[in-house]
This record gives structure tokens, C-alpha cells and sequence, in this order.
């Protein structure tokens, strides 16, 4: 359930807000004051602010842009002034939309809605976004850096990931221990190709059920190494 903070000094219309968001399923607090409510909007975790302009403490200006500098939580600024619109739009807060007073409760409604659909796209975008390479219970989020085998996680330097990585991503094709080396190290590194066999040997004791039988990494005699799919 999403929850919403709105930060109001008039108690009857953070009210009416609050009667209203319910009814359509939202999680709401209320909080009368600025400078608490911004300490609030900052430290807890809420999926959308309904902000008033004049309060008590700090300002809704202030607390919008605050949250910006921490937060991409969508953000409703609600006036009763025309000039403060305008003052909305000059500043560039950052702020997601506004609504002026008196406004209908649904009107209200339909726009908490529509902020908080377009933002869970949003995130839900950025997930899908991660490359990820997942192979017989073996996956590797090459963008968070991350490898699970059968969803637990492993955890590997730097270069372990880079090889596994390199390997998985060009898979069936095998490569000399020379030709890891110099994609994987750069040629400044002090090491040589008895670095890749160190390497291949760790990245095998947390990937592999038997290192002896590896499924992932397979030996070619003589030349090198093959990710296998
Ligand atoms: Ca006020």
C-alpha cells in the first residue's frame, strides 16, 4: 500500500485530504508542521508528499527542496495563492505538480494517482534496466556487480568478477590464458597468465558444485578456457 505524507496547517483540509486518500486504499499521515514534517519526509520511507506552501516552522518551498536533494519521492504542492504557482514554476524545484485552493477532493485524488503510477514505472524501468546474464541457476547482475548461484549470494574481487563476466558474456568461445590476461589486467599490472589459472581456480570454488566436474568453466587442454551455455 503506498503511504503519503501530507504536511498541513490547516487541520480541516489536511483532513478532508486524508478522508479522501483513504477511501482510495492510500496510507496517510498528517503532519501540521514544517520543520517536523521535513524531518519526517527525510528519515521515513513515503511514496509521495502532499505539501502546503505557509506553515509553521519551515516552508513547503524549503521541505520540496530539501526532499529533492535526497529524494525522487513525487511531490504535490498545494496553494491557495495564484503567485505562488507562479513562484512554483520560477524556482524549478523540483516539484511534480501543484493544485490550487479549494480543489476537489477527486481532482486531488486523481492526481496522487497518476503521480505515483508514473513514478513505480519509473522504478520499475530502472530494474528491468540491469544486465543481467543467468545460466543454469548462475546469475550475474553485471550492472550491480552481483553474483547469485541458485539465488544465494557469492562474493568476488574485482578481477574474479571482470573474468567471470568476460567469459559468460562470450560464451562457447575459448580463449588463451594470454588472451584473459590482457582483456582482464591491464598491461601495466605486475602478474602474468599463472594469475588466470589463480583466478579461474577461485572463481570455480564459488561457482561450481564440483570443481573437479566444472559446468561453467571448462578446461580446453592446451589452449585455454570456455564458458559453456
Ligand atoms: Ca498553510
Amino acid at each position: 500500500m503506498s503511504k503519503i505524507l501530507i504536511v498541513e496547517d490547516e487541520e480541516s483540509i489536511a483532513e478532508l485530504e486524508k478522508d479522501y486518500l483513504e477511501l482510495s486504499g492510500f496510507e496517510v499521515e498528517i503532519e501540521n508542521r514544517g520543520d517536523v514534517g521535513l524531518e519526517r519526509a527525510l528519515k521515513e520511507p513515503f511514496d509521495l508528499f502532499i505539501l502546503d506552501l505557509m506553515l509553521p516552522g519551515t516552508d513547503g518551498f524549503e521541505i520540496c527542496k530539501r526532499i529533492r536533494k535526497e529524494k525522487d519521492t513525487p511531490i504535490l504542492m498545494v496553494s491557495a495563492k495564484k503567485d505562488d504557482i507562479d513562484k512554483i514554476h520560477g524556482l524549478g524545484m523540483g516539484a511534480d505538480d501543484y493544485i490550487t485552493k479549494p480543489f476537489s477532493p477527486s481532482e486531488l485524488v486523481a492526481r496522487v494517482k497518476a503521480h505515483l503510477s508514473r513514478y513505480e514505472r519509473l522504478i520499475g524501468s530502472n530494474v528491468h534496466h540491469n544486465d543481467v546474464i543467468e545460466i543454469r541457476g548462475l546469475k550475474i547482475d553485471k550492472t550491480a556487480r552481483r553474483v547469485f548461484v541458485n539465488g544465494e549470494e557469492r562474493n568476488f574481487t574485482t578481477k574474479e568478477f571482470d573474468l567471470l563476466t568476460f567469459l559468460a558474456s562470450n560464451p562457447n568461445r575459448v580463449f588463451t590464458k594470454e588472451e584473459l590476461f590482457s582483456n582482464i589486467w591491464d598491461m601495466e599490472s605486475i602478474g602474468d597468465i599463472a594469475t588466470v589459472t589463480v583466478h579461474i581456480k577461485k572463481i570455480r570454488e564459488k561457482i561450481e558444485m564440483d570443481t573437479s566436474k566444472p559446468q561453467y568453466i571448462e578446461t580446453i587442454w592446451g589452449v585455454g578456457y570456455r564458458f559453456k551455455v
